[in-house]
């Protein structure tokens, strides 16, 4: 195999944009007489022109031998073992060259489903090259020989805005089905095209992911809907029907809470493009909403006790497939739980806008009311009532019956 060999300076690449850590591990290992370099998103991102999230860092150094170098650091993983190096800032993941892939499946191992197990046999380079998912995710970088190395055509396929699988694409999907996620991600996050080869395996094996462990479906979700491209994940799930097999518990009515999401995530985008952050509470929220919503009605005269047994079950079948960390359901559960205070409207309203709660829960409020015209009413009464001073807020409460019947024989 010959890769294609590039100087760094075609991209504009430039050491002030690498993660000093990353530089100094990077050269530590070279002293040592090792190999070393930058992988995957790192490097896909700054020829992209982007800032990138961290830097991975791959080597011929062996994982014991990488922990002796560096007193930092520490070995995690069993399934595939990598060295953490903790720096003040930051924690960077340095792993070693494996020889699993497409062309050597004997080295890794895999169960009856074709699923890897495990996969620490230490590999060279080109070894290494073939085990990765994607061919944007497996250009190497020296950064102090200056190289950009690419067995795969991964720059090739950075500036044609593909999406594809090294080697063949159902296989690499039923080696590990998280695979998916991780090919609609990256679509998702950089505006690319999923090749027709892996559109057609996704088809096939999406139900594979059902078998997935929850905790590691549940760090994709993140990744999907917390980066910035909330509504581009949203589109490419719901697209390539992968969405349904996440989120299985709804029947979209009309197309109505596709409406929902798209508004919901646009809206979770800016967010975090202005700077504000984002709760995965509320993100499970939205997602979880249409189950909710189809099966309560909320409205004034609701039964507390039903409605929240009703949504327990909801987060708790969720739980399974995506895992739903103890500490948001809460705040899941609230923030549904209040939508119901915004039709109990009375003395305990004062202390509702109080509440921390509130401002979630009426956010929440907000996005209903791009597919439930009917909440026009109350979402007036309530944003002029939440910034209303004390008195102006009684007034307002001894005029809502009123009004609010008003508009009912209206
Ligand atoms: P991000 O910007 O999200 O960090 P990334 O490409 O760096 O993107 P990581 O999850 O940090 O993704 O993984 C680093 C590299 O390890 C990937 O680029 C890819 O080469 C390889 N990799 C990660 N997960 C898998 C997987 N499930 N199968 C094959 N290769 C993988
Ligand atoms: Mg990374």
């Amino acid at each position: 195999m010959t890769p294609d060999i590039y100087n760094d300076k075609r991209f504009g690449i430039n050491h002030k944009d690498i993660s000093p850590n990353a530089l100094s591990i990077i050269s530590k290992l070279h002293k040592s007489g090792f190999k070393a370099y930058i992988v995957g998103g790192g490097i896909r991102d700054m020829i992209k022109g982007l800032h990138p999230k961290d830097f991975d860092i791959v080597t011929d150094c062996e994982p014991e031998e990488i922990r002796r170098i560096f007193r930092n650091s520490r070995i995690i993983g069993r399934r595939f073992k990598l060295v953490h190096i903790a720096f003040p800032d930051e924690v960077l993941e340095t792993t070693t060259f494996r020889s699993g892939g497409t062309n050597a499946s004997e080295s890794i191992e895999v169960n009856d489903k074709g699923r890897i197990v495990r996969d620490n046999h230490w590999g060279t380079q080109e070894e290494d090259v073939m085990r990765r998912d994607l061919t944007i995710n497996s250009i190497y970088y020296d950064p102090f020989s200056h190289e950009v190395i690419d067995y795969t055509n991964g720059i090739k396929d950075l500036k044609d805005r593909k999406i594809k699988f090294i080697g063949n694409s159902s296989e690499r999907i039923l080696e590990d089905p998280v695979r998916i996620l991780r090919a609609i991600r990256f679509a998702a996050k950089l505006n690319f095209t999923i090749d027709k080869e892996i559109a057609d395996g996704i088809k096939e094996h999406k139900h594979q992911l059902l078998e997935m462990p929850s905790a590691r479906l549940y760090e994709e979700i993140l990744k999907l809907f917390m980066s910035g491209h909330a509504e581009n994940s949203y589109k490419q799930l719901s697209s390539h029907g992968v969405f349904d097999v996440l989120f299985p518990h709804y029947q979209d009515r009309d197309g109505l809470f596709h409406k929902f999401f798209l508004n919901a995530f646009k809206e979770t985008d800016q967010r975090l493009e202005s700077g504000k952050k984002l709760n995965v509470g509320f993100i499970y929220a939205i997602l979880l909403w249409p189950k909710v919503f189809v099966d309560s009605e909320i409205s004034e005269q609701i039964n507390f006790k039903k409605f929240y047994r009703s949504i327990a079950g909801v987060v708790r079948k969720q739980q399974i497939i995506t895992s739903v960390p103890k500490k948001f359901s809460s705040f899941i559960k609230d923030v549904w739980m209040n939508q119901v205070r915004f039709n109990r409207v009375g003395k305990k309203s004062l202390n509702f806008t109080k509440n921390l709660r509130f401002r979630a829960a009426y956010d929440f409020l907000l996005l209903r009311g791009k597919i439930e015209p009917d909440l026009k009413f109350t979402i007036d009464w309530w944003t002029e009532f939440k910034t209303a001073n004390y008195d102006k807020k009684i007034r307002l409460l001894n005029t809502y019956k009123k009004k609010n019947a008003r508009r009912y024989n209206s």
